[in-house]
């Protein structure tokens, strides 16, 4: 293959279809950030969209703006403006809680729905927090279920008759491998159990089609590609066929088919409401409105183009700048559009000195992260990533290669977050 230069690279910035959009987030002076599978960038429309909330809003309506300013019926009205990204119906969505706990309160229900099966199948290589809330549940109900982690490859003939879900994550957040959510999904209706996909490395990430691919539950984040704040407000789907059975044990007021009727006892609400728990996080609520609204002007098969494009100028580079150092590609080489194990949108490599290597670019201005054991992991936002941001980030870690910067002691010891 032909040598790279940085002539090629302006090219490919100059003839980007998404090249508008970099301009609609912060982006700190100096720094390459490819860490927005972590913690998307600042949109510049959501300070002020919340400072219009605060002063606005919530200043000048009071409590009256529950329902003036729409504060009440925001979990299930971005829930539909999110629901076109994941490949979701209408009412099939909320913005609520956190994923770990949304994931909890599906999980639980789609046990129940499953009363005669004691199987929660999941892959080690999930995500953690998605197996310890499964435990904790398990725990919760009596210890009756077991969590079967099976590898990856092994998952679609490992479903059988007694497993009641398949809890996986869609896009592995170490390697970047996207399952084959269609191919999951139909193995283990065959065998009768329900799915339960985890989008946290999916959602604005790449086109993902629930529906199409029969999807059960799902559960995923705001803040990693869809650029709404740190801990901003989870998501949650239920198929609409699956409404009407689906019952979640956190039966929180706002839940309740009636909740200002302030009644003794619990009643679900009709479809998606009754996943909602408690008062929603209006401050956050509004900040993933803002990011929303321009993740949704963006056309998402772009986004996806893009977004191979540059992982795999990123794989091509360096290969090309650092071919003896030791990097091995743990994420998928290719990442076809349709996707058969495809790669998510980041790639990341294994070497033994992962943490040095990251620090060393950190202190560069190249952002990326680091996932125990040694992964160097790089994520790729299209809407604000430049070709030149990676052509950059691989010069800069040839720069760190060729200087032993990573033997610095200071990095021999490890920060609480990574
Ligand atoms: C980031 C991530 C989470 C985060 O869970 P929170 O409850 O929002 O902290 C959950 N699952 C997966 C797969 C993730 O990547």
């Amino acid at each position: 293959m032909d040598r790279l230069n940085s002539a090629d690279i302006d090219r490919l910035d100059t003839d980007d279809p998404l090249r508008g959009f970099r301009d609609r987030f912060v982006l700190p002076e100096g720094v390459i950030y490819l860490d927005g599978n972590s913690l998307g960038a600042l949109p510049r429309a959501v300070p002020e969209r919340v400072s219009r909330m605060l002063t606005d809003e919530w200043g000048r309506n009071l409590i009256g703006g529950w329902l003036k300013d729409g504060w009440m019926d925001k979990p299930l009205a971005l829930g539909d403006r999110l629901a076109g990204l994941i490949g979701a119906g209408p009412g099939e969505v909320a913005v609520v809680d956190t994923t770990s706990i949304n994931l909890f309160k599906l999980l639980s229900a789609a046990l129940a729905m499953r009363p005669d099966r004691r199987v929660i199948l999941s892959n080690p290589e999930n995500f953690p927090t998605d197996l310890y809330m499964a435990q904790g549940l398990i725990e919760q109900l009596g210890g009756r279920h077991e969590l079967r982690l099976v590898p990856e490859t092994g998952i679609a003939g490992a479903i059988d008759e007694d497993t009641a879900v398949v809890m996986l994550t869609e896009t592995n957040f170490k390697s970047g491998a996207v399952f084959d959510m269609a191919a999951v999904t139909a193995a283990a209706h065959a065998k009768g159990a329900l799915t339960l996909w985890d989008l946290a490395h999916s959602a604005g990430a790449f086109p993902v089609d629930l529906n199409a691919c029969g999807g059960d539950f799902a559960v995923g984040c705001s803040y990693k590609y869809l650029n709404a704040g740190p801990g901003g407000p989870a998501f949650l789907f239920v198929a609409s066929r699956h409404q009407a059975d689906a019952r979640q044990p956190l039966t929180g007021w706002l839940g309740h088919a009636d909740p200002f009727a302030f009644q003794t006892d619990f009643r679900p609400a009709e479809g998606i409401r009754r996943h909602v728990c408690s008062s929603p996080g209006v401050i956050g609520l509004v900040a993933l409105e803002a990011a929303l609204d321009v993740m949704l002007d963006a056309d998402m098969h772009a986004i996806r183009r893009k977004s191979i494009a540059l992982g795999d100028l990123f794989i091509r580079l360096v290969e090309q700048e650092c071919p003896d150092a030791g990097f091995q590609l743990i994420s998928p080489r290719a990442a076809h559009e349709t996707r058969p194990w495809g790669r998510g949108s980041q790639v990341s490599f294994a070497h033994p000195d992962g943490y040095a290597i990251i620090q060393s670019l950190i202190a560069r201005g190249v952002i990326g992260d680091f996932r125990d054991p040694d992964v160097l992991r790089f994520g790729f936002t299209p809407l604000y990533t430049r070709f030149a941001d990676v052509w950059d980030a691989v010069q800069q870690l040839r720069a760190v290669l060729d200087a032993d910067e990573h033997r610095d002691p200071t990095y021999a010891v490890r920060a609480a977050v990574t």
